[in-house]
């Protein structure tokens, strides 16, 4: 079955899809957008049987003048046309003529999946801003959106709400009708948005509303299919409307424990175990992830023209950047997947993660494996160098997985998940050192792919001799539990065990889902860790698990 992608012909289409989008493109190559007179040129129906904007709005990457504002249409009858959208930006929830500060038209092709990615410019700082979309008679639902203060502005707080690990057959994702009422800033969301696997209709909590949605995700229109599903959930969409998100992946996204261009354990007999079929079928979900979430256009392009200038078929979708806002906070958003080495010494030899004693494998320790890629660590690594410069008061690393070392296997053989940082402690101690030599001020690090709670210190070192458990402490680790993505029996009962061997660790918990929220002042930062009580439910309550407080200044957390 190696026959699932045809490299020659798949190069064909992102070709062509470069030299369409050169063809359209602004001044700035990196948007579809259109002078008004394009109107009448495309193909774009007066009238629609169903609603084309079924999926919702959201929006992203803001900065202090400028937001992504998304949508994707689906409707059977579009084919392969392509068609003009209209969008407007207004001051009120009215849009009336005068409330309207921005309008345009942007075009949705079936090469993007009819996907739209509008990057409004010259926006007032520190604003909120409401936005809809509208084609023929259809008119999409408001949005609501902001920009963030100005570099190096005085910021009062920041509210974010931070959340991974969404898996539909898992649950309802109630935990973002509990987020909305809190009314954060923005989203972080860490990474396994959608997952590749088939539901399972026998402990399914929920099943897809298309029988054809059980089964693996492969293709491009595989990929597109699943996320158009995940994002009919009312909550989901309500959540994506209320304020900006700032995004990363994890592997769900493609494929489980994928590394770089190397294929997970699929679960299923080795038939996409051939490296060309894995390039390809990353390849098909990053553009699904690019045509379904509000990031900017550029980040296609750039890939798109890494490409036509006849660059080796990397299929690179750049999605890690810095965001700040104001003198208050940077925030890293990092990826962890796309450049990242093979998971040492996983079982028998296998693709895909394992549990590991580190004495017994020796590659553990190879200063040569990456989890960044040696570009994205090089980045970064310039990124804290200059930090101290622009002066934010927090330095926050949203990233996908859990960053402290954790012995899983407590009064036993040592155990570590080689997915995770353990898996990559040289990679580890590079970020922390050069956390240290930039005397980077207040590091934050935010995580999730793991399905229960950790809060902890970031440690220079963290071996279990004395002297590295007593040594200060850097920063500090939020990695927050799933939307709805489960955790094992033996995770939950083990907790308070786990937590004892692992001392650097203050908090742990397996039991519950839901999300965390970070309010950020000069003065210190309040962690809230919000739990909901059954995702099995379509409706449910929530409660704070547990309240952390960190001062400026101190890598010290207190209970709230
Ligand atoms: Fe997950
Ligand atoms: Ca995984």
């Amino acid at each position: 079955m190696a026959i699932l992608y045809n490299t020659a012909s798949r190069r064909r289409q992102f070709l062509q899809l470069a030299a369409h989008l050169g063809g359209w493109a602004t001044a700035s190559a990196a948007t579809l957008s259109l002078p008004r007179s394009v109107w009448s040129q495309t193909d774009t129906p007066r009238r629609f049987q169903t609603n084309p904007f079924s999926l919702g709005v959201a929006s992203g990457s803001p900065t202090h003048d400028s937001v992504v504002l998304w949508t994707r249409l689906v409707e059977s009858d579009l084919d392969s046309r392509s068609v003009a959208v209209r969008w407007e930006v207004s001051d009120n929830d009215k849009f009336s003529r005068t409330g309207i500060v921005q309008s345009g038209f942007q075009l949705a092709t079936a090469d993007l999946g009819h996907s739209v990615h509008v990057e409004v410019q010259n926006l007032q700082p520190d604003r909120w801003y409401f936005y809809r979309f509208m084609v023929g008679d259809a008119v999409s639902s408001v949005g609501k959106t902001r920009t963030f203060p100005k570099a190096g502005a005085a910021v009062d707080k920041l509210k974010i709400a931070y959340a991974s690990c969404q898996r539909w057959e898992a649950g309802y994702f109630t935990a973002y009708k509990h987020m909305l009422a809190e009314k954060p800033d923005a989203v972080l969301f860490l990474g396994d948005y959608i997952y590749e696997y088939p539901g399972n209709p026998v402990s399914a909590v929920r099943l897809p509303s298309a029988t054809s949605s059980l089964g693996f995700v492969l293709t491009l229109d595989d990929y597109r299919s699943r996320y158009a599903q995940y994002k009919s959930d009312a909550d989901l969409q309500a959540m994506h409307a209320a304020c900006p998100w700032l995004l990363t992946w994890d592997d769900h996204e493609v494929q489980n424990d994928y590394a770089g261009l190397t294929g997970g354990d699929s679960g299923i007999a080795d038939i996409f175990s051939n490296p060309a079929d894995f390039a390809m079928r990353r390849a098909a979900a990053y553009q699904a992830y690019y045509e379904n979430m509000p990031i900017r256009a550029s980040t296609l392009t750039k890939s798109l023209a890494g490409l036509a200038s006849g660059a080796e078929m990397r299929n690179e979708l750049r999605i890690y950047q810095r965001v700040d806002i104001g003198q208050l906070a940077s925030f890293y958003m990092l990826d962890t997947r796309q450049y990242r080495d093979r998971q040492a010494c996983s079982k028998d030899g296998k693709l895909g993660s394992s549990v590991v004693n580190p004495a017994k494998c020796a590659d553990w320790l190879d200063p040569k494996r990456t989890l960044l890629g040696a570009q994205q660590e090089a980045w970064l690594s310039a990124e804290f160098t200059a930090a101290k410069q622009r002066g934010a008061t927090w330095n926050v690393m949203a990233q996908s997985t859990l960053f402290g070392s954790r012995d899983n296997n407590p009064g036993k053989e040592q155990g570590f998940f080689n997915d995770g940082w353990d898996g990559y402690a040289p990679a580890r101690s590079r970020l922390t050192d050069a956390l240290q030599k930039n005397a980077v001020s207040n590091p934050v690090m935010l995580g999730g792919d793991v399905h229960e709670n950790w809060v902890g210190y970031l440690k220079a070192d963290y071996s279990q001799t004395a002297a590295a458990q007593a040594s200060a402490a850097i920063g500090v680790e939020f990695c927050g539990t799933s939307i709805t993505s489960s955790a094992s029996s033996a995770a939950v009962q083990k907790t308070p065990e786990r937590l004892a061997e692992n001392p650097h660790f203050v908090f742990a918990d397996a039991k519950r889902r839901g999300y965390g929220v970070v309010e950020f002042t000069a003065k210190q930062l309040t962690t809230t860790l919000r739990a909901v009580d059954d995702v099995r439910a379509k409706t449910t309550m929530a409660s704070t698990l547990a309240q952390f407080v960190v001062p400026a200044g101190r890598a010290v957390i207190e209970r709230g």
